[in-house]
């Protein structure tokens, strides 16, 4: 089972905000099978998240619960460092 995702805390987070970095990388991450948090390509059929794109795909529940634990402007930052790492490479 996965852990409950409060959506509404999540996105409210980002009230009156147009669509954020943290997004555009998730579901960019999620296209290709990456994790968010730690960087790494997420075995097939191994992914968790919340069942929504825009919330993340993740390589494991650990992942998940860490990357959900980082504050609001962290996980932009987070998200916007993995990003730059899969560019470069
Ligand atoms: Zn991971």
């Amino acid at each position: 089972m996965l852990p409950p995702i409060d959506s509404n805390d999540i996105l409210g987070h980002r009230a009156g905000m147009s669509e954020s970095s943290e997004e555009a990388g998730l579901l960019d991450f999620w296209e290709r099978n990456i994790c968010p948090h730690c960087g790494n390509s997420i075995p097939e059929g191994k992914r968790v998240g919340g069942g929504e794109k825009r919330l993340g795909g993740f390589c494991s529940l650990d992942c998940l619960a860490r990357y959900y634990q980082l504050e609001f402007a962290q996980r932009a930052a987070h998200v916007a460092e993995i990003f730059r790492r899969h560019q470069d490479s």
